[in-house]
């Protein structure tokens, strides 16, 4: 049986970080819908150019293309084969995605095994976002508190000049917050009601988050 896990949390929860550790040690594959999005944007594909305004202004994109770039993506997984689950860092992310989401993975004959919900305070999150930059060039990323470059502002691996996302910026971190508490966090509820959401304090070292996300995956890898 398939492990299938939506990380919930505000944007700098440290979803994107946690899953990449849990998806690495338990085999499972990993969909942000950020990164897709991100992936347009730098092809500068017709959906990307359309899509950049609305990122960059810390909104939502529709819950259409959201949708679509998710369905793609599980179809494509699918296909591949050796199939283990997939943990859906930023998907759903509205009432409207959260609603049609068990039809969206039955499709695929996939469902819902839990709903991990990551509680980070707002002081924590700014504090993160704004000391997350990263290398255009080569994509290392950097933590300006807990491992800047060792030249201020350039990158370590090819001495590029390191930058911020465009959505990190402080103005707009707030911005992505207001929009979590307003769209996303009644998701939080919508599937607390179906009895599937694990939640844990994600106000914690990124390395001791991890270890909490884990002790909520592990157990749920013995059910049949
Ligand atoms: P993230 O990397 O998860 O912080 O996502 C970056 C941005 O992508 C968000 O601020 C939204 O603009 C957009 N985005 C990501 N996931 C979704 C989603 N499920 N629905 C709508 N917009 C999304």
């Amino acid at each position: 049986m398939a492990l299938n896990l939506v990380f919930l949390g505000p944007p700098g929860a440290g979803k994107g970080s946690i899953a990449e550790a849990i998806v690495k040690k338990y085999g499972l594959a990993h969909i942000s819908t950020g990164e897709l999005i991100r992936a347009e944007v730098a092809a500068k594909t017709a959906l990307g150019k359309r899509l950049e305004k609305i990122i960059n202004a810390g909104n939502l994109v529709s819950n259409e293309d959201a949708k679509s770039l998710v369905e793609n993506k599980v179809g494509g997984l699918k296909k591949k084969g050796n199939f283990k689950g997939i943990i859906f860092d930023g998907y759903p992310r509205s009432l409207v995605q959260a609603g049609g989401f068990e039809e969206l993975l039955g499709k695929f004959n996939e469902k819902i095994s839990a709903v991990v919900y990551i509680e980070s305070s707002e002081e924590q999150i700014v504090k993160r976002l704004s000391a997350r930059w990263h290398c255009p060039k080569c994509k290392k990323d950097y933590n300006m508190i807990f491992g800047p470059p060792k030249l201020k502002g350039k990158c370590d691996i090819d001495g590029a000049k390191i930058v911020r996302r465009e959505d990190d910026e402080p103005e707009i971190i707030k911005k992505r917050y207001r929009v979590f508490l307003e769209e996303t966090a009644p998701v939080i509820g919508f599937f607390e009601k179906k009895g599937l959401l694990k939640k844990y304090d994600g106000n914690a070292p990124l390395r001791e988050s991890i270890a909490r996300a884990e002790k909520i995956v592990a157990p749920l890898l013995m059910q049949p």
